[in-house]
C-alpha cells in the first residue's frame, strides 16, 4: 500500500493554521488599506511579504495545530525585524478585529488563551577534560 501524502493547510487535519493563516491575512488588508500602503485592494509588497512569511511559519510550525498563538510562543521562529512588524500589525488590528471579523477575532482571542509550549531542553554536552 503506497503511503498516505496529505497537502498540508488544506487538509482538515490543519484547520487551526488553516483558520490562523485567513487571520493574518484579513489583519493585514485591515492594516495595509488603512494606512495607505496598497494599490486597490492588494497588499503593498512590504504586506505581501509579511504574509508569506507568517504562511510558510504556519506551515512550518514545530507545534502543528496544537500551536499556541504566535504571540505567546516560546519558540517563536519569526526573525527580530518581521516579528517586530507583526506585532505593530496585531497591536493596531486587534481592537478592531471584532468589529469588522468578529468569528475570526473570537476564535483568535480564544486561542490567545492556549497555553505556551515548552520543548523539551536539548541534552547537555558532556565536558571533556
Ligand atoms: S512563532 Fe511559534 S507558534 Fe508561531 S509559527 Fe513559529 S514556532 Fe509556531
Ligand atoms: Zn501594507
Amino acid at each position: 500500500m503506497s503511503k498516505q501524502v496529505i497537502d498540508f493547510i488544506t487538509d482538515p487535519r490543519y484547520v487551526r493554521r488553516a483558520r490562523e493563516q485567513r487571520t493574518i491575512a484579513a489583519m493585514l488588508r485591515m492594516y495595509c488599506h488603512a494606512h495607505g500602503h496598497g494599490a486597490d485592494h492588494d497588499l503593498c509588497p512590504d504586506c505581501a511579504r509579511l504574509l508569506d512569511y507568517a504562511t510558510r511559519r504556519l506551515e512550518r510550525c514545530i507545534f502543528g495545530d496544537a500551536k499556541p498563538t504566535c504571540a505567546n510562543c516560546l519558540v517563536h521562529c519569526y526573525s527580530a525585524d518581521l516579528r517586530e512588524q507583526m506585532r505593530i500589525v496585531m497591536r493596531w488590528t486587534g481592537p478592531r478585529m471584532l468589529k469588522r471579523h468578529p468569528i475570526l477575532g473570537i476564535l483568535h482571542l480564544l486561542d490567545g488563551r492556549r497555553p505556551s509550549i515548552r520543548l523539551p531542553e536539548k541534552p547537555q554536552k558532556s565536558q571533556k577534560v
